[in-house]
Formats: C-alpha cells, sequence, structure tokens
C-alpha cells in the first residue's frame, strides 16, 4: 500500500474499518470480506445492486468509446492534458479549469480524494504541480478508459497515487479523514447527487473542502430529458449516467457542505461550473 494509507479503510460491505496483515497490502474485515490488489488496482468494493449499476456504467463507456473509434490502447492519453489529445476542446477546458483550481487552492501536504477519476491523467497533471497524497477513486477499471489505465499513465510521469476500484455511492473510507474531495467533470455522472455529496460530507474532516470543476448545468427553463436528448444523445443511448442538473439542483443537494458556484465570484468564464464546499469545522463527532 502506497502512502501508508492502511489505516483510512473500511468495509464497503459492513463499514467497520478493515483490518491488515503484517506483511501484505492486503485488507480484510470481521465479516469475511477482503480487499484484492490486481495489476496496481486496489479494489474495495461489495457485491450487490449498487456495484451492478457500477459494471454497467463500465460497459455503457466501453461501448461509447468502441462507436467513436476511441476504445483502444491510446498513445495521446500520455500527453494529457497538452500535446494532442483526441478531445482537444474538452481537455483544453478541463486544464484550464484545473489550472484555475490550483490557483484557489493549498493541495501541498494535503490528502486528496478524486471521485470518479476516470483514466486518473488529472492526477498526473496536479502531481507535476502539488505535493499531495492522493487517492484517485472510480468504478471501472478498465485498461484502456477506466483506471486500469493509471497504472501505466502513472509509470509514464514517475509519479505516485494510490488507484482505488471503488462505488462513489459507498465510499469504502472512513469519516471524517480527508483534506480535499475534489471531482473534474464528475460530478454529472451520479445519478444519486445528494447520496454522493452525503458521502464525500462523511469523509471529508471538518472544516475540508469539496470542488467539483468542469461541471456541465442545464439552463432553468429546459426540461432534462429535453436537454439529454439534444446535447448527450449518443452518451445516454449507450447507457453512461448521464444527468444535468440546474444550478439550483447542484446547490440543493449539495447544501449539507455549503456548496456554491464561484465562476462569478472569480471571474471565471467557461462552458462548465466551478463548484465549491465546505464541510462546517464545528460538526465534529470523535471518531474512535
Ligand atoms: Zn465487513
Amino acid at each position: 500500500m502506497p502512502m501508508n494509507l492502511k489505516n483510512i479503510f473500511i468495509c464497503p460491505e459492513c463499514h467497520k474499518k478493515l483490518k491488515s496483515h503484517l506483511f501484505t497490502d492486503t485488507l480484510f474485515c470481521d465479516c469475511g470480506f477482503q480487499s484484492k490488489k490486481d495489476n496496481g488496482l486496489f479494489y474495495l468494493h461489495s457485491r450487490g445492486e449498487s456495484w451492478d449499476k457500477c459494471e454497467v456504467e463500465k460497459k455503457a463507456w466501453i461501448n461509447l468509446h468502441n462507436e467513436l473509434g476511441m476504445y483502444l490502447d491510446n498513445e495521446d492519453h500520455f500527453y494529457l492534458p497538452d500535446g494532442r489529445p483526441h478531445l482537444k476542446e474538452f481537455y483544453k477546458e478541463a486544464k484550464r479549469s484545473i489550472d484555475k483550481l490550483l490557483e484557489l487552492e493549498n493541495f501541498n501536504d494535503k490528502l486528496c480524494l478524486d471521485m470518479g477519476a476516470g483514466i486518473g491523467w488529472v492526477e498526473c497533471y496536479m502531481l507535476k504541480q502539488v505535493k499531495s497524497r492522493m487517492i484517485a477513486l472510480e468504478c471501472s477499471d478498465d485498461i484502456y478508459n477506466g483506471l486500469g489505465r493509471s497504472v501505466v499513465l502513472k509509470k509514464h510521469n514517475g509519479c505516485e497515487f494510490l488507484s482505488l476500484v471503488a462505488d462513489m455511492h459507498n465510499v469504502p473510507i472512513v469519516d471524517n479523514s480527508i483534506d480535499i474531495v475534489f471531482m473534474v467533470d464528475a460530478l454529472h455522472h451520479f445519478d444519486n447527487l445528494r447520496k454522493l455529496i452525503s458521502e464525500v460530507h462523511r469523509v471529508l474532516k471538518p472544516g475540508g473542502h469539496f470542488w467539483a470543476i468542469n461541471e456541465p448545468y442545464r439552463p432553468d427553463n429546459m426540461g432534462e430529458l429535453e436537454y439529454l436528448k439534444q446535447y448527450v444523445a449518443l452518451e445516454t443511448k449507450h447507457g453512461v449516467a448521464e444527468r444535468r442538473p440546474t444550478i439550483k439542483e447542484y446547490l440543493d443537494a449539495g447544501n449539507i457542505i455549503n456548496l456554491q458556484v464561484l465562476n462569478d465570484k472569480i471571474n471565471f468564464v467557461a462552458p462548465g461550473l466551478i463548484l465549491r464546499g465546505q464541510k462546517d469545522p464545528a460538526n465534529f463527532s470523535m471518531f474512535i
């Protein structure tokens, strides 16, 4: 286990703190659950309905990328976000938002969790500029367009972070343990925004920060189905979990962490939102 993180994981089945064997990376629970390490990925998820949805999501992305001719050992990943990306505009916008995030937040010496990390390119990009411990959490372990890709990206970039295959609606991390939770272009892929944000709230330390950047939204005067049909028909055809909340819907779901939209306040013009939240510093339940 890199970065001495053994103490922060809980059982995805019964939520008790996991125990570690002395000489191996395997974590286990009294209920019988055991973690798995495979090809550089750390697996910590339960079996059941929630995980079945994650498997569906993984297949949907594979099918989508197949149709786009992007499901392959894509060398462009090594040059993200500069150089020769296969989705030039997307990565240009994402990079602009990440650069802004690095201006607004101090990541150094922090324990950070990226929820919905995809191939892990954001970690590789950020770790060139900041010194922090990062956990990239993603439900797809696919070697081309899921977290499996992060293993070769880490080698290529010479950086280190933990690649954690887990369910974002059931985060296997202990309460009050993370300094910064961040998401890049990922928050709008979750069916149950409120449940997701309650997980963010749970794992954050009191006073800890949440960021969701490069997040698309729909205007107030348009229905969600109509918007999805018009703008992300290909994704929805393949069953990718696409949502387009309005700004108000984001903020309502995020009120537990005082979610705000920053774009106007920081004079940042972009197609995606920059959202910031913070866990109430006084809301501290002692974890023993
Ligand atoms: Zn257990």
